[in-house]
């Protein structure tokens, strides 16, 4: 008899965005004249930029020849990639990091769940509520006992300390599902925190590239002394437009340690090096061509556009919102939007309320977690064209909301 991980059937159904899509759906068959705008699920809408296309279908000529030809790749990424990752995300930032400390994946997402492998389930591990989903539900998979961080406007979106000692720690900054940040002394507290409790940090930047402001940490290693505490994700999906592409970073510095039941110290570097050699065949060659490429002059001045167009929508919505008297959070260093659902109305009731009055879609904040109830999220990723349609009608729909 073949017994199941029964940690499995304690998952919750992942009903949100599928719940969303049939509720959308069903609007549309009973009005087809209606036309929706969605701002709800967060992907991207701008093409790959040229430079990025350029070296991949260079890198494709190269395949076709007998000397350009790649076989099984290095499973950690090709070295020119994690070079460029160094020297272009790190150095720039006073962060030195070498090489082998860089492990290039097909996504932020997988490297959030299988990070999971390196350490013992009997951890205890804290997540913030709202939360992106994937932490949660990769420790719950392994049965891990959870500690939820509330964060909300009553402390300022800033998770609190947590009054027992947790393990691991994850923290996503740029936020989403909220769209807000920490500063650099916010992010100092929690450093100190896993010095002191021998905990480890899982941080998640993968919204890094939409920060604008100043004393906002782009990566956790410009916090004093987190190399040894923190391991750091980083994605191209977002800054890229690579949601299709598939390519994502992460980072375990050698000076990280994990401990046995013993008390004796073990370097997670090579836990992690081992788990990926084993389970992991690396990047296709094409993709870690076109990842190089974002770092080329070209390539950044591209890319910039992009995400300078998506912030100018976080703008457009933001500042829409607010002129009506919304409150709103996020949208400044982030392309997602959070607002205070109005009228004491649950995120569900908002969410009716706008497809059929103003047929734009969004994401009810309840879905990220408990404390996400009585909030909203909205994504810049869509056009400009349509963000300020949805927006405009927002705005007509508010004043039947007084
Ligand atoms: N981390 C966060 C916080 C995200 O919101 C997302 C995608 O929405 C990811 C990671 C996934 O990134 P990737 O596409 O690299 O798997």
């Amino acid at each position: 008899m073949s017994l199941v991980n029964e940690n499995f059937l304690s998952l919750q159904d992942s009903y949100l965005f599928s719940t969303i899509a049939k509720k959308v759906a069903k609007f549309m068959e009973e009005n087809p004249n209606k036309t929706i705008i969605k701002l709800g699920i967060g992907d991207v809408t701008k093409p790959i930029v040229p430079a990025c296309l350029k070296a991949m279908h260079q890198a494709v000529d190269e395949m076709g020849t007998k000397e350009g030809f790649k076989g099984y790749g290095p499973e950690q990424g090709y070295e020119f990639l994690r070079k460029a990752i160094v020297e272009n995300d790190y150095q720039t930032r006073g962060v030195e990091l070498e090489e082998d400390e860089i492990f290039v994946s097909d996504g932020a997402k997988c490297d959030c769940g299988n990070i999971v492998d390196i350490f013992a389930q009997n951890n205890k591990v804290a997540i913030t509520d709202p939360v992106y989903p994937v932490y949660l539900d990769t420790n719950m998979m392994c049965g891990r006992n959870i500690t939820y961080l509330p964060v909300t406007a009553k402390n300022d979106f800033k998770p609190e300390l947590p009054k027992e000692k947790v393990d691991m720690i994850y923290l996503c900054f740029p936020n989403n599902p909220t769209g807000t940040v920490l500063e650099k002394e916010d992010l100092k507290k929690w450093v100190d925190y896993a010095k002191q409790n021998q905990s480890i940090i899982l941080y998640d930047a993968a919204y890094e590239a939409f920060i604008t402001e100043d004393n906002i940490p782009h990566s956790i290693y410009e916090i004093e002394g987190a190399k040894e505490v923190a391991i750091e994700f980083k994605s191209y999906s977002k800054t890229a437009g690579f949601t299709g592409v598939r390519c994502a970073y992460v980072v375990i510095p050698k000076t990280l340690k994990g401990y046995t039941k013993e008390g004796k110290e073990v370097d997670l570097n090579q836990l992690w090096n081992r788990r990926t050699c084993t389970k992991f065949n690396g990047v296709s060659y094409m993709v870690q061509r076109a990842a190089e490429a974002t770092y080329s002059e070209e390539g950044k001045k591209q890319i910039q556009e992009n995400i300078k167009a998506y912030l100018e929508n976080a703008k457009i919505i933001k500042h829409g919102l607010e002129e009506v008297g919304f409150t709103v959070y996020g949208g400044v260093n982030s392309p997602y939007v959070w607002l205070k659902v109005p009228n004491g109305m649950t995120s569900w009731e908002f969410f009716d309320k706008l497809l059929e009055e103003a047929n734009v879609v969004g994401t009810p904040g309840s879905g990220f977690g408990t404390c996400g109830e009585g909030y909203f999220r909205l994504t810049a990723f869509g056009t400009k064209e349509n963000t300020v349609e949805a927006i405009k009608r927002i705005q007509e729909f508010s004043d039947k909301l007084q």
